[in-house]
């Protein structure tokens, strides 16, 4: 029966291919998962500590919206180091979905556009959606580099934002320094907004960090702690840029999410200060078996960051992919769900070790069939 209490806007916003693989899985006994893009680690014990203690002092209530101002400060000091821009702003919000969603809601208008690069992150459409505004993708097949000159072509009158994402999920590619200066240049020449997605800041293997931050004042950074500390349900994010910017954000935010969950923000002070190196080293030498285990069976672009890998399907579509490795125990997302284009699949690799060697067993059995 048709009722008419589900908006518009609902017809384009699809399932995730994401949760339709967690609700196959269910049937599978003791699947190999490479579908989950979170850690396999869990919350380190200083962190889970301070979360605790944060419980039994009580600090179970509301927080300013802006987020609590040890925090922030921490975060701030560490921001205006690292770029010592004179009007840059901090705010705390609930996940990096958080602070994306209130990026978008303050900078798209209705009809706007807004530039991707494909493949993207499975939320970035939706949410461009739900501000009202279309998204562009510009294609960065074969090598998952951004072609400046591609992206310049895809601006219009209507363009107001670009979205960019390095370390990449889901291809782990991370970004040249050039390509996030052009990035940063083309949208300040045009007077768009560019939005940095940081939260894989952490995990780079083969060269240091670098945000498009660095080479110009106007870039809006989101983050969040979820992938580097284990904690992606604790939804703790941040964004910093322009001051103007910021404060349009919390004033959405005192109105939406009202604050970032307290006992986290708690937390995440102690987790400013825990060193993940050793973490960040574990997922090189994964990335490293997994990239072995697979050459010469599949085509891909070796990742240098998150925990990704986004190899070309040996034949027909991703979808079709992906059903055949469910029927053989193994789980994996299709490209669709971050594409326009279904000719990939994506794996995590932030699994044991033993998962990662079961894994590419199959892998290799499917890419024979
Ligand atoms: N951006 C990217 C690129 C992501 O991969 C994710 C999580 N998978 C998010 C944002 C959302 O992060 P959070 O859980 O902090 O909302």
């Amino acid at each position: 029966m048709s009722k008419p209490w589900i908006a518009d806007r609902m017809h384009s916003i699809e399932l995730s291919g994401i949760r339709k693989v967690f609700e196959l899985a269910r049937s599978l006994k003791d699947p190999v998962d490479f579908s989950i893009g979170q850690p396999h680690f869990d919350v380190p014990e200083p962190i889970k500590a301070a979360a605790k203690a944060a419980i039994d002092r009580g600090a179970n209530g509301y927080t300013v919206t802006q987020g609590i101002p040890q925090l922030r400060d921490r975060l701030a000091a560490d921001v205006q180091e690292k770029y010592g821009h004179a009007d840059r702003a901090v705010m705390v919000t609930s996940g990096t979905s958080g602070a994306l969603t209130l990026a978008l809601l303050t900078s798209v208008n209705p009809g706007d556009e807004v530039i991707v690069f494909d493949p993207y992150f499975v939320s970035y459409p939706h949410m461009v959606t739900l501000a009202g505004g279309r998204m562009v993708p510009v294609e960065t097949l074969p090598d998952f580099e951004i072609d400046l000159n591609r992206a310049k072509q895809a601006i219009t009158p209507k363009t107001k934002a670009i979205l960019v994402n390095s370390p990449g999920n889901p291809t782990g590619v991370v970004l040249k320094p050039e390509t996030l200066r052009g990035l940063a240049e083309l949208a300040a020449r045009h007077d768009l907004l560019l939005i940095s997605d940081e939260i894989y800041h952490s995990f780079c293997y083969d060269q240091p960090f670098h945000s498009p931050a660095e080479f110009h004042p106007d870039v809006l950074v989101v983050d969040g702690f979820g992938k580097s500390y284990g904690m992606t349900g604790w939804r703790m994010g941040f964004a910093h840029g322009p001051k103007r910017l910021i404060d349009e954000m919390i004033k959405l935010q005192q109105f939406t999410f009202v604050c970032a969950p307290s006992i986290a923000q708690h937390a995440c002070i102690t987790a400013l200060d825990f060193d993940v190196s050793s973490v960040v080293t574990d997922y090189r030498q994964k990335r490293d078996r997994i990239c072995a285990g697979l050459k010469g069976h599949y085509d891909f672009v070796t990742p240098a960051g998150a925990f990704y890998v986004f190899p070309r399907v040996p034949s027909g579509t991703g979808t079709e992919f992906v059903e055949k490795a469910i029927c053989n125990n193994l789980l994996t997302i299709p490209g669709k769900t971050f594409s326009t284009r279904d000719t990939h699949f994506r794996l995590s690799y932030a699994v044991p070790d033993s998962t990662i060697d079961r894994g590419i067993e199959i892998l290799r059995r499917l890419a024979r069939l």
